[in-house]
């Protein structure tokens, strides 16, 4: 079915020339706004209004930068598919193709419905529609529902958007547990849209997502390490870390044992704000620093949090080399807090001199001053200044002979050879010797006396 071309009557309001989003979307690069004028007029000539639709048009209400473009009409694919002669499709049955343009991809699709969720993540049925009011059904929150046809100006908003983005308020179309029993996914994707826009949940939104959690089960484990991802790159992890806390969420994610979640006031918010500060390299190490209920971890030994720890970011599938960096973070962030100088100071300086050293402090003078006992982040500030203040041979002694020299020089190879580079290297990074040959007595003395 078509719909009419635009006639004067569908044509904007005078005075939309003058609303911020037309002045926003002139303020688009001239090449971006040409492409989506082109996929719109293309469409108009054969009878179909087209929108801009979704976080393009959200963002350019807002007066944000605009990322990916998404474009909706009543035009089913293989209407679009005759259009465009370099479009693709991408998602024929949920009826999306992408029209490639000379620097911009567009993702066109048409209205539809979507029924039935059994796997609580994608429609079991979708159905083609010439409605935009039943298209903005589907979609997730009143913000993510608004049009915008670039040819007239005419913003449509069938769920009232506008008044939810003026306000800063996140609200679902339609009740809030259905459309999260729909598709878990939307869960995340309110902890993302409120620590984004530092907004507020609509009354109820956060309780129906936290009655709603346990279908998160039906994400993929890339999808909610995506969103964790972005979320705590985004402009306020905190925020996300307190919608996620409140929604239940991080337990859902990490697995049962890793987080206590309660709508109660969480100790972990104050910590949350400081470890912003790790920035850029505040992800995976701090989403799982925070997923620690501080209560527990004075009463639970730290090698079963380790485990768990491990659990719940081999479920979220993270890349083995970062999943290894996040827990040698996290082990050697917990130690540091328990090492003192000078019975430590080997421990302290193998920790410290690892790539991962600078972010271990840190961690650990932000834990200190936020759970630590009086004192305790004040000794870790020391351990960072007196690690600071040390020559490089006391950091990495060089002047110690390798393996194959302590081997032609008597001692065997395997664990007595591991045992006496060991004590060796611990002996200089002690500031007990200072040469090869203070090491080679050190051994002669210390070592074990040949048989
Ligand atoms: P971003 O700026 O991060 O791209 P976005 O809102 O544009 O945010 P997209 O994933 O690009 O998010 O999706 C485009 C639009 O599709 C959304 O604005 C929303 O209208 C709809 N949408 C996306 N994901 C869902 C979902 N899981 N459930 C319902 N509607 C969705
Ligand atoms: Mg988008």
């Amino acid at each position: 079915m078509q719909l009419p071309h635009p006639d004067p009557h569908d044509l904007p309001d005078p005075q939309a020339a003058h609303a911020p989003w037309w002045t926003h979307w002139s303020a688009l690069p001239p090449a971006r706004r040409a492409e989506v004028v082109a996929v719109a007029r293309t469409l108009a000539e054969h009878g179909y209004r087209a929108w801009l639709v979704g976080g393009a048009v959200r963002d350019l209400v807002l007066g944000h930068g605009v990322g990916d473009l998404d474009m909706v009409s009543a035009a089913t694919p293989d209407v679009a598919l005759g259009l465009f002669p370099r479009a693709r499709a991408i998602g024929k049955s949920f009826g999306i193709v992408q029209v490639d343009g000379a620097g911009e991809s567009i993702e066109l699709a048409t209205f539809r419905l979507e029924e039935g969720y059994a796997d609580g993540r994608h429609p079991d049925r979708v159905r083609f529609t010439d409605s935009l009011e039943l298209d903005a059904k589907r979609r997730d929150f009143t913000c993510n529902a608004l049009y915008f046809d670039p040819l007239g100006g005419e913003l449509a908003d069938p769920t009232g958007g506008m008044a939810d983005l003026g306000a800063g308020v996140l609200r679902t179309v339609g009740e809030p547990s259905e459309r999260f029993a729909e598709d878990g996914l939307r869960l995340l994707r309110v902890a993302r849209f409120l620590a984004r826009f530092d907004w507020q949940p609509a009354p109820g939104l956060l309780e129906a997502a936290y009655q709603a959690r346990a279908s998160l089960v039906g994400v993929s484990a890339e999808r909610i390490l995506g969103e964790f991802q972005r979320m705590a790159n985004g402009p306020h992890p905190a925020r996300a870390l307190w919608a996620l806390q409140q929604a239940g969420l991080l337990a859902a994610s990490f697995g049962a044992g890793q987080a206590v979640d309660s709508p109660a006031e969480d100790r972990r918010l104050p910590l949350a704000e400081d470890l912003v500060q790790l920035r850029p390299k505040f992800g995976l190490v701090a989403w799982m620093v925070l997923g620690l209920d501080p209560d527990w971890t004075g009463l639970r030994p730290w090698s079963e949090l380790q485990a768990e720890m491990a659990a719940g970011l081999e479920r979220l599938r993270v890349p083995r080399g970062e999943l290894a960096h996040t827990l040698a973070v996290a082990a050697g962030w917990r130690a540091l807090l328990a090492w003192h100088l000078p019975d430590d100071m080997a421990a302290i300086v193998r920790c410290l001199r690892e790539t991962t050293g600078p972010l271990v402090a840190q961690l650990a003078w932000i834990w200190a001053k936020r759970y630590g006992q009086p004192g305790d982040a004040e000794r870790v500030q020391a351990l960072r200044d007196w690690f600071a203040s040390l020559p490089p041979e006391r950091i990495r002694p060089r002047f110690l002979p390798n393996g194959t020299r302590w081997q032609a020089l008597g001692v065997p190879q395997g664990p007595e050879l591991g045992r006496c580079l060991a004590a060796v290297e611990t002996a200089a990074l002690e500031g007990r010797i200072a040469s090869e040959a203070e090491a080679l007595a050190w051994w002669s003395t210390h070592g074990p006396r040949p048989t």
